[in-house]
């Protein structure tokens, strides 16, 4: 699933960590309509314990739902934080990256993709995105990385990214999609 060049793979071993289901929690995941998923962000100023274990947490919930990233605002948490699988980069083993303060600072090309979000149920839909793109991000040392990638593993980078601006998947839907989407889900409400 993940594609980026050679010196690359030094920096998501570096970065990535080692899924251990023992040490963490599931969390309740926020769905759409929930206001917290448009909630301004603030940025992780602080790099201590207590984030090593909400990237734990988000692990956890991620792989439990199951999903492929997973932004801090779908569990609550309005700051720029999002975990996202790195399992192509092993043999059989968990792992994920975390990624803080993550912002895109150069982007190339265009691609379509289908889509899913662990916040928008019951929906997938096929989504424009950057080809290839370069993001700038803090480890959970609070140094600063750049990783460059491309294709799916860009994409997911891109959705979860959106996460942290209050954006979904949807929003980039046709008016009339959205809108479809949209009905389905108030029915729901009046239903549960
Ligand atoms: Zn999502």
């Amino acid at each position: 699933m993940v594609h980026c060049p050679d010196v690359e793979w030094a920096l998501l071993r570096q970065i990535t960590v080692i899924y251990d289901k023992i040490t963490m929690s599931i969390q309740k995941i926020y769905q759409y309509p929930d206001p917290v998923l448009r909630k301004e962000t603030e940025r992780v100023a602080t790099f201590d314990e207590s984030l090593a274990r909400l990237v734990e947490d988000m692990a956890e919930t991620m792989y439990d739902a199951p999903g492929v990233g997973l932004a801090a605002p779908q569990i609550g948490q309005s700051i720029k934080l999002i975990v996202v699988d790195t399992h192509g980069d092993s043999e059989g083993e968990r792992r994920f990256m975390p990624l803080v303060n993550p912002e895109i600072v150069a982007h190339e090309g265009t691609q379509f993709d289908e889509e899913g979000c662990l916040s928008v149920p019951d929906l997938t839909a096929s989504v424009k995105r950057h080809k290839r793109i370069t993001v700038a991000f803090q480890d959970l040392q609070g140094q600063t990385h750049e990783l460059s990638t491309e294709d799916r593993f860009a994409v997911v980078l891109q959705h979860e990214i959106d996460h942290l601006n209050g954006i979904l998947f949807i929003d980039h839907l046709s008016p009339l999609k959205r809108s479809l989407y949209k009905k389905k889900v108030k029915k729901w409400m009046v239903e549960t």
